[in-house]
């Protein structure tokens, strides 16, 4: 029996004006806003957190941002803080997406830094840790996952870090239409675990989620979810539109 209730998670990216957001969550909050048995959250872009967060009010829908800046407030022009995100309602951030890494040059410090202040703000911070294409190749998968994810977890307690969530996605596979295996992605999501027990203890890494992204789909969903150690998905493509959306959901709900 897992302690851990599945999470699906809406990555849209730079899409989808504030109108556009409320008419996708309008058809999400109808479909699946009601149902218990998947936590669901929903990432639009900033200028669009705000309408979309009321239109998902009353329903089991949570909101979340995509990227934040570590400090509070202050002389950071085109940022946004964890206190700004919470006057919003938030409660997820998305931190160190690989775009956010490989674009914008966001290193593993950095990302720390922001999963602490996510924390302290009572964020829930979805940490994304993946290797590249050529990583992979070169047999260094594993090894590249534990560095990002033990930098990004530095200066996390035992006590919080059941609030932290960690994405893997391999880099390869994200907006490609290439998948990971179910068993590539079971290898690293275990090897995740055993990070996190080494880490916080066996208690506290049977309790933290960690999602699986990069091309998942409902076809691919239900094997991809089916393994031990796979407690969600982060999406991006197939959560611009309400019905592959839904239908994720309803894949997690019937993942054993
Ligand atoms: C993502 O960007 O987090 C992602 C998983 O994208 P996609 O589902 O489109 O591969």
């Amino acid at each position: 029996m897992t302690l851990r209730k599945k999470l699906i998670a809406g990555n849209w990216k730079m899409n989808k004006t504030p109108s556009d957001g409320v008419a996708l969550v309008t058809e999400l909050v109808a479909a699946i806003g009601k149902q218990t048995e998947v936590d669901v959250v929903v990432c639009p872009p900033l200028t669009a957190l705000e309408s979309v967060g009321r239109a998902l009010e009353g329903s089991i829908l949570k909101l979340g941002a995509q990227n934040m800046h570590f400090e509070a407030s202050g002389a950071f022009t085109g940022e946004v803080s964890a206190p700004m995100l919470r006057a919003l309602f938030a409660t997820h951030v998305i931190l160190g997406h690989s775009e956010r890494r490989a674009l914008f040059g966001e290193n593993d410090a950095f990302i720390n830094q922001k999963v602490i202040a996510a924390l302290k703000n009572q964020l829930r911070p979805i940490l994304c840790v993946g290797e590249t294409l050529a990583e992979r190749e070169a047999g260094s998968t594993l090894k590249v996952v534990q560095t990002q994810l033990e930098a990004g977890l530095d200066g996390v307690g035992k006590e919080q870090a059941p609030g932290v969530i960690i994405a893997y996605e391999p880099v390869w596979a994200i907006g490609t239409g290439k998948v990971a295996t179910s068993d590539q992605a079971q290898e690293v999501h275990a090897f995740i675990r055993g990070l996190l027990t080494k880490l916080f203890g066996e208690a506290v890494a049977q309790k933290v989620r960690i999602l699986y992204g990069g091309s998942m789909k409902p076809a691919n969903a239900p094997e991809l979810l089916g393994q031990k150690d796979i407690d969600g998905g982060l999406i991006g493509g197939a959560s611009l539109e309400a019905r592959s959306f839904v239908d994720l959901v309803k894949a997690a709900a019937e993942a054993k």
